[in-house]
Order: C-alpha cells, then sequence, then structure tokens
C-alpha cells in the first residue's frame, strides 16, 4: 500500500509530464504545488508567474512574499499548509487561464490532489480559482472572507495575494480574511 505522500509524489510526477493542454508548450516547469500532504489548508492560487516557471516551485515569486508574511502573522508556515494553483503551467506573458485549460487541470490534477490531501478547507485565492471550483462568479469586494460549504468540505473566498500586495487596502482585508481563518480552523465544530 502506497502511503499518501508518495501517491502524491506520483501524481506531481505525472503532472510534470502533462501535455493534455496547450499550457504546457511554453513552459519551462510545471507546478504541481508543494506544501503537507495532510494539510487542514490548502491555497489554489491563480497559475504561476515567471519566478515559479523557473523554479518549479509555487508561490516563490513576489505575490508569494506577501502570502508568505500573511501566514507567518498567523503562525503559520507555507510547510505546514498546501500551496497550489488552478492550473500548473504558466499561461504566456501571463494571461488568464481559459476555461478549456481550467477545466482539464481540475479534472485531470487538482481534483485528485484535493481527493488526497483531503484539506478541512480550501482557500481560492482570486476570481479564477473561484470560477474553477465552486463554478459561480465572484464579487470579492462584497464576499472576500466568506466560508462556503459544499458536499462536507468548507471554501474561504480570499483575495489573490498578488493584489493584496499592490493594494494596500485589499492587503489589509486579506490580513483580517486569514485571521478569519485561523479562529475557524481553531473553533471546534
Ligand atoms: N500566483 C499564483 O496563483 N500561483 C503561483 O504559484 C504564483 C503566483
Amino acid at each position: 500500500m502506497l502511503l499518501n505522500k508518495d501517491k502524491l509524489t506520483r501524481l506531481h510526477d505525472d503532472i510534470r509530464q502533462c501535455v493534455e493542454c496547450p499550457l504546457h508548450r511554453n513552459r519551462r516547469h510545471a507546478v504541481p504545488g508543494e506544501g503537507d500532504p495532510h494539510a487542514s489548508i490548502l491555497f489554489i492560487g491563480e497559475a504561476p508567474g515567471k519566478t515559479e516557471d523557473e523554479q518549479g516551485r509555487p508561490f516563490v515569486g513576489p505575490a508569494g512574499k506577501f502570502l508568505d508574511r500573511l501566514l507567518k502573522d498567523n503562525d503559520l508556515t507555507r510547510e505546514a499548509v498546501f500551496l497550489t494553483s488552478s492550473v500548473k503551467c504558466r499561461p504566456p506573458n501571463n494571461r488568464a487561464p481559459h476555461p478549456r485549460e481550467l477545466e482539464t487541470c481540475k479534472r485531470l490534477w487538482l481534483d485528485r490532489q484535493l481527493a488526497l490531501i483531503d484539506p478541512v478547507i480550501v482557500v481560492l485565492l482570486g476570481k479564477i480559482p473561484i470560477t474553477q471550483v465552486l463554478n459561480e462568479p465572484s464579487n470579492l469586494k462584497e464576499s472576500h472572507g466568506q466560508m462556503h460549504e459544499r458536499n462536507g468540505r468548507w471554501y474561504q473566498l480570499q483575495y489573490h495575494p498578488a493584489a493584496g500586495r499592490r493594494f494596500p487596502d485589499i492587503g489589509l482585508s486579506m490580513k483580517r480574511d486569514m485571521a478569519k481563518l485561523k479562529r475557524f480552523l481553531e473553533t471546534p465544530s
């Protein structure tokens, strides 16, 4: 019997070989994600950027530094959570991923990551993962911080850290939403 950790390692090896959508053509490295294979919190961003594509690791560019700080402010580390993105390969010129790319990457990879890691809560960072996972549009001005339950799993809607880094008011909202997430996990159900 393979351990969860080994199943995830195999899945990530498969992601690195994936040629199922056009995004593989321009990538240097696919970015499956990283963190605790049994994490209670799983963060889904939008797509790898330049630095992530170079290194094959999630959230290692400027938005990632901002996310690291938000985690640290809540006594969390990237090793204690799991970080991934809606698509695993960088779109050319950082364009938004196309609906077919999002659908393919979710069906083949993200759904399997969620099944293996089985987090208590999934944090959807920005409109792209919110639409991809919950299948509904979002107005983050009104909905950021909200918790939604779907099929026995919790989802929190948050802004993307790239926006939090650029705009101080959004950064402040993200700080509050991250504190709300921490409180949610600490509150016995
Ligand atoms: N933005 C994302 O959504 N994911 C990354 O890995 C980096 C930036």
